[in-house]
């Protein structure tokens, strides 16, 4: 039986695990966290590939998972809708899909609390040593540890993430904390509100419960806004414990003296929008990032989701592309059971062109909207995966 150590058990290692399970892979997931990551994300746009693996199997249908939406609105300053138009995206929670597709996964092959610190590419196999110490070793080795992933920086040091000049300052709060207008205003929509050099959105997602019935949901927001290189980042990336932390800070990390500004700032938000991020307990912060690998395998060793391409959030793709990686493997590695190094060429050929397309329409679309001043209100969405408007769902 063949056998793949994946490194990383979020949702691209999840995903890569199911798939090569499903072909017939002996599969062991190594994750770095030694407490639960249940509980720890926020919003996601669902995107046909992200849910493939559930509906697929019937784990769960979109209604379980995710929460509909008929209208893609545009505010003005005062809360004016200036546009709606009607749109078909489903929104989830990153825990909501977490905890569906690691339980169709057997636990005692997902090890917490355990990093990879190295890897070797050997001739037709990989290994990888963890901090204790271990050697683990496979026919294939996936990195699927993320945007500051150990693995790409031990086989492609020269590829770091470039920050994009500006940061998503996130939250989550839940419908039954805010007022009925603000409910009003925004359940029923993905709302946009464009401001010069920022803009901020907010739809609606499952609860941490799962439950998706309108009034008993949260909403999920991201507040896009520039900050300058240097001492102006480093002081809004140096959390409360002091440190300055790379790539985010989780709720509870942030500066109280940040979070006071962003509460003044958002008052000059129209009034539904500026609702939501003040009733925000612990707004969280990511900084906007771009990452993009030349090769997506080396020697037995394959880099995908956002270890080889972290994509700006504006095409709402980066979890269905790391999903999508995991099932072209899994494909690829199946019609090609003989030539495992054929296959792998194969599907690094696919995922580099995928990954490189939408890497360069996220790009433009966060410079378009902070920095050129260029989006305009009512555009539809850069939404898509191969295509702007792959993200909609028909009706479930
Ligand atoms: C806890 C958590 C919450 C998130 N919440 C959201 C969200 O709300 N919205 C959103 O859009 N995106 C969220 N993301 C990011 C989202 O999952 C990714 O952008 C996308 O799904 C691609 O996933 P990935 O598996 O490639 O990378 P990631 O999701 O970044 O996962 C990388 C995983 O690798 C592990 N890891 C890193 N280094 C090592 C190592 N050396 N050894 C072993 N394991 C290692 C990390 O702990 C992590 O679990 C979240 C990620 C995490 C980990």
């Amino acid at each position: 039986m063949r056998r793949a150590v994946i490194v990383g058990g979020s949702l691209g290692g999840i995903n890569a695990a199911l798939w090569l399970r499903d072909i017939g892979w002996d599969v062991e997931v190594l994750e770095r966290s030694a407490s639960p990551l249940e509980g720890r994300g926020a919003g996601i746009v669902l995107h046909p590939a992200t849910a493939r693996y559930l509906v697929d199997h019937g784990v769960a249908d979109l209604t379980q998972i995710s929460a509909p939406v008929d209208w893609l609105r545009y505010l003005g300053a005062d809360a004016t809708v200036l546009s709606q138009t009607s749109c078909r995206f489903r929104f989830t929670s990153w825990t909501t899909l977490y905890r569906f597709l690691l339980g169709c996964f057997d636990r005692s092959r997902y090890r917490m609390g355990t990093e990879v610190a190295a890897v070797e590419v050997e001739r037709g196999a990989a290994t990888v040593t963890t901090v204790s110490g271990e050697r683990i070793g496979g026919d294939l080795v996936v990195a699927a540890d993320g945007v500051s992933s150990t693995v790409r920086s031990r086989l492609l040091p020269d590829v770091a993430p470039r920050y994009a000049g500006y940061v998503g300052w996130r939250g989550t709060v839940g419908e039954e904390q805010l007022s009925t207008d603000t409910f009003r205003a925004l359940h029923e929509a993905i709302t946009y509100h464009l401001m010069p050099a920022s803009h901020i959105l907010a739809y609606p997602i499952p609860n941490v419960d799962g439950t998706v019935t309108p009034g008993r949901r949260q909403f999920n927001w991201v507040w896009y806004r520039n900050i300058a290189e240097g001492a102006p980042i480093d002081d809004l990336m140096t959390g409360a414990d002091g440190r300055r932390h790379p790539l985010s800070l989780p709720p509870g990390m942030v500066q109280t003296h940040h979070v006071d500004e962003l509460r003044t700032a958002a008052k000059h938000l129209p009034g539904p929008l500026g609702e939501i991020v003040t009733e925000t307990a612990e707004p969280f912060v990511q900084l906007i990032v771009d990452v993009a690998v030349p090769r997506m395998v080396v020697g037995r060793v394959c880099i995908l989701g956002d270890a080889a391409f972290a994509l700006r959030p504006h095409a709402a793709v980066g979890t269905a592309k790391a999903a999508e990686d995991a099932w072209q493997l899994a494909r690829a590695l199946e019609s090609n059971t003989g030539d495992l190094d054929g296959a792998l060429a194969n599907w690094e050929d696919k995922q580099l062109r995928l990954g490189g397309q939408v890497a360069a329409r996220t790009c433009d679309a966060g410079n378009r909207s902070q920095f050129d001043g260029t989006w305009q209100v009512g555009e539809p969405l850069p939404f898509g995966l191969y295509e702007v408007g792959d993200s909609a769902f028909g009706p479930p």
